[in-house]
């Protein structure tokens, strides 16, 4: 398989050096060239799969012959030891048409790990293959640090920076990092916001040199191999609940970066019956204004009780607006279209565009009070307490119900963090401390780790490159 930029303007790649490479060098991100395609027949043979069994069908062909079949199943199968529930990725019935796909079970209790697992051990695979070092550089509003550093320290190859918005993440995600001493992890905490930390590792991207010859590789959701083993849970869920070509299901996805959603529009472009995607956001609401009105410009950033997803542009929206005018054959105007966003902060797409897109996608943006009296309500009725970003999601899809388009299919929230992250909001939704799960009940009690800095990209860069 071969990896094309959404700019077209970059060289082909293997999908080892896409992966390593991260941003494509005309300012676009891969994508593979084409996608596998499964038949109805196909999906009866994998309904009854093991998650990494399934893991292994759905990606084999993105990988190709650059892995042998025996070692990349062996990396599946390690990127999901370290998961706390049997199932992975166990689905629960809410009722008769509501499903949660709970994606929290992993070592540190989001989504992200399904994804940055993985690439850990494929990262580790490549660079001792190599003989190669490597640092990776990362920001993160939350989560994708943590998960990042669980699943890359074990990469002797690998030095860890991770820049997060100082006193901007939750006391719990702050020492999910923090809280890992391993000498090949530094933590950064920048005076700003989360995306003033990711503007800054852009930077760095586009001027290396201060690594001393080493690669910088990223890790946030432009990686490709993070879409793509996103793209598992779905077909897992969707299988499970019996979802065939006549009957086919709905989801509802708590969206920032739009890694998580893309990966759910890639699987129904592969076969599986998916019908509606519910793009479900907190009051950063560029994508709900996008679909509702062709505006996709950029606001001022909101502080809210779900931050991971406090984000004013969604990196891989580009990806999806690669496919769409790929499916319109007009894909060599995607790359003026997203240069005029670089300068203008605002895009509009063409009407066919928009239409093709809502065929799909809905949007729905719920506020801070809605997401308390959505966990508060959900807790009265089923005696479970929801993260806040499943909130968003759930209160979404119950909108989406209420609307015309919904037509009686099964519809699955996508169940992203464990409340324990995020145990402010859940007190301020008028619910007790949620607790930690138990292999992580002395995490508040550990030694802490960080170094604070300015917003400064020349001391950041100076601070990495003496440890490099
Ligand atoms: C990262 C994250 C999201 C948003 O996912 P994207 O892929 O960025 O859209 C939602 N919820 C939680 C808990 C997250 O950590």
């Amino acid at each position: 398989m071969k990896y094309i930029s959404t700019r077209l303007k970059s060289s082909k790649k293997t999908f080892e050096e896409a992966i390593l490479q991260g941003l494509a060098d005309d300012g676009g991100l891969y994508v593979p060239e084409t996608l596998p395609v499964f038949s109805s027949q196909d999906l009866e043979k994998l309904r009854h799969l093991s998650y990494e069994d399934l893991f292994f069908e759905i990606t084999k062909d993105f990988v190709g012959d650059e892995i042998y079949h025996k070692i990349y199943r062996d990396i599946i199968q390690k990127s999901y030891k370290n998961f706390s529930h049997p199932a992975i990725a166990p689905l629960k019935q809410l009722n008769q048409n509501e499903f949660l796909l709970e994606l929290f079970h992993g070592p540190t209790l989001a989504f992200k790990d399904f994804a940055l697992q993985f690439l850990g051990n494929l990262l580790n695979y490549f660079l001792q293959k190599n003989n190669e070092k490597i640092v990776i550089i990362g920001a993160t509003s939350g989560d994708t640090g943590s998960a990042a550093i669980q699943g890359c320290m074990a990469c002797d190859n690998a030095q860890i920076f991770i820049l997060h918005p100082h006193n901007k993440v939750s006391e719990v995600q702050r020492k999910q990092m923090t809280t890992i001493l391993a000498p090949n992890v530094v933590n950064i905490a920048i005076k700003g916001n989360f995306d003033d930390c990711q503007a800054m590792v852009k930077k760095m991207f586009a001027s290396q040199e201060f690594l001393k010859g080493k690669k910088m590789v990223a890790v946030n959701s432009i990686n490709w191999a993070r879409i793509m083993a996103q793209i598992v849970y779905y077909f897992y869920a969707s299988l499970r609940l019996g979802a065939t070509r006549f009957n086919p299901v709905s989801f509802s996805v708590p969206t920032g970066n739009f890694g998580d959603i893309y990966a759910g529009f890639l699987a129904k472009k592969m076969g599986l019956p998916v019908k509606r995607l519910l793009i479900a956001t907190n009051s950063n609401d560029i994508l709900t204004r996008f679909i509702n009105n062709n505006d996709y410009s950029k606001h001022e950033m909101i502080e809210t009780i779900s931050p991971s997803m406090n984000i004013q542009v969604s990196s891989n929206f580009e990806r999806m607006l690669f496919d769409i005018h790929r499916e319109l054959k007009k894909e060599k105007n995607l790359a003026n279209l997203m240069q005029d966003f670089e300068f203008k902060g605002a895009l509009k797409v063409d009407k066919d565009v928009l239409t093709k897109i809502k065929e799909t996608f809905s949007s729905y943006t719920i506020n801070d009070q809605e997401t308390k009296n959505t966990i508060h309500q959900f807790y009265q009725k089923t005696s479970e307490t929801l993260d806040p970003h499943t909130a968003v999601a759930v209160l979404a899809s119950q909108k989406f119900m209420q609307s015309s388009d919904y037509e009686k299919e099964y519809i699955i929230s996508i169940a992203t963090a464990h409340p324990a992250k995020f145990p402010e909001a859940i007190v301020q939704a008028g619910l007790g401390q949620p607790s930690l799960p138990i292999f992580l009940k002395d995490l508040l009690d550990k030694e802490e780790r960080m170094d604070i800095l300015d917003k400064d990209l020349e001391t950041i860069k100076t601070f990495i490159s003496h440890k490099v």
